[in-house]
């Protein structure tokens, strides 16, 4: 099975006589289209938001196009708050952890929501910050996430989030120390690729909610269902519909809130991968070919560009745009890092793959660039939006060998 890239050949082929390879590039089309699918598919929901999790594409020019579409941001350090009030995001979620407590005065300051990840943050925000008047908490039910009999994920081994018991004593701490709204977030599964996640999610979150009610005497504002919906990385994967999502949610909503006295409740989601992945790519030339005991197919990217796959193995389709006729072959696509998971395929099926040839790599749109570092000296790329009208706009110069410097300069060298 295959997949189709959202750029033609043609039209790729002139971007790349524009910008050198290797570039992230990205689709406004589709990243519209993603944003209006998700708000719509949470129509129902009076209140509902979606705060895009700006560590799976931190560009400006992306967040505004979400900011168009009615997105907020979800953002987890200084930094990327920094980047989301210059960009005058006014709806902003703080979903961190093991936070400095600059960054909650900073989150204050800017007017954030704060998700506390831990119970003893209540006291330590009081100390450094002082309470907001809203404070939203994260839950961790520990044990298994399963769907039926998928064990999805084992929030037991994650280091987010708080106990049911520290969550309830929690909003307790924070009612009788005069904070008003309040509300639940939690983050249960990555990269799921099921239209059961959210809807089982919801489940557990909005039983919680009554029970919230009932043992702390707490209505929530808000339910956050945070991140986790998934890509079919591997084109034989069914792709998440979000409307079938939303309304599974509708449902339990109206099954279990509804009826305890808790219909006004907002839902907020903070989708990263769902919104971005598919809408970028990784666009790559082959530099070199080579034949010890595998083939290799060496590409002008590297793991510093895109990560995933040297990180967790993960599966990210190729397409050779300029020769995609070509006799398929056998080989290891890699890049030129001093480090052996440096590689994009391994032992791939692919049209043959020669020197010149443009290969784009599906699904980079989240946690691609973002994710890049810069072992080897390898500067970061360029990314380029291809816009709604057709033409292709800069939008982050690649790196210089400046740039990589420019914080050495002064200690024993000199520009
Ligand atoms: C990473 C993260 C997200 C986004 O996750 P995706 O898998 O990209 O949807 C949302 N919320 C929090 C708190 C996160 O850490």
């Amino acid at each position: 099975m295959t997949k189709t890239p959202f750029i033609s050949t043609p039209v790729l082929e002139r971007l790349t006589e524009q910008f050198p390879t290797p570039f992230h590039l990205y689709d406004e089309k589709g990243i519209r289209e993603k944003a209006r699918a998700v708000n719509q598919a949470f129509a129902w929901n009076p209140g509902f938001k979606e705060y895009f999790a700006v560590k799976a594409t931190p560009n400006p020019t992306i967040l505004k196009i979400l900011q168009e579409e009615n997105c907020g941001v979800d953002c987890a350090t200084e930094v990327e708050l920094l980047m989301s009030d210059k960009l005058g995001f006014t709806d902003i979620m703080f979903s961190s952890n093991n936070t400095p407590a600059q960054e909650y005065r900073y989150a204050r300051e800017i007017g954030a929501t704060i998700n506390l990840d831990a119970y003893e943050q209540i006291a330590f925000l009081e100390e450094v910050a002082g309470l907001p008047e809203t404070v939203s908490l994260r839950y961790n039910p520990g044990g298994v996430f399963a769907l039926g009999t998928d064990i999805m994920d084992n929030p037991e081994e994650s280091k987010f989030g708080m106990t049911r018991a520290q969550l309830i004593q929690g909003f307790k701490d924070l009612k009788a120390a005069g904070v008003k709204e309040f509300g639940i977030h939690s983050f249960l599964a990555s990269n799921t690729v099921t239209n059961d996640y959210y809807p089982e999610l919801a489940r557990q979150l909005f039983t919680l909610a009554v029970e919230i009610k009932e043992e702390a005497g707490v209505e929530l504002s808000f339910i956050n269902l945070s991140g986790g919906i998934g890509v079919n990385y591997h084109p034989e994967e069914k792709e998440n519909d979000i409307a079938i999502i939303g309304e599974g949610v509708r449902k339990v909503y109206e099954e279990v809130l509804t009826p305890n006295g808790l219909g006004f409740v907002k839902i907020f989601t903070e989708l990263g991968r769902f919104m971005l992945a598919p809408h970028g790519l990784l666009v790559t030339k082959v530099l070199h070919r080579k034949k010890t005991y595998r083939d290799y197919v060496g590409v002008d990217a590297s793991a510093v560009n895109l990560l995933r796959p040297a990180m967790y193995g993960s599966y990210h389709h190729i397409t050779n745009m300029t020769n995609s006729e070509g006799a398929v072959e056998v080989v290891d696509v890699v890049g030129s890092l001093c480090e052996n998971n440096d590689k994009f395929a391994k032992e791939r099926e692919l049209p043959e793959a020669r020197v010149g040839d443009t290969l784009v790599i599906h699904d980079t749109g989240a946690h691609g660039f973002s994710m890049g570092y810069q072992y080897n000296a390898r500067l970061r790329s360029a990314e380029i939006l291809l816009q709604e009208d057709g033409s292709a706009r800069m939008i982050r110069r690649a790196e210089t060998p400046e740039d990589y410097f420019a914080t050495l300069y002064g200690f024993d060298f000199e520009e």
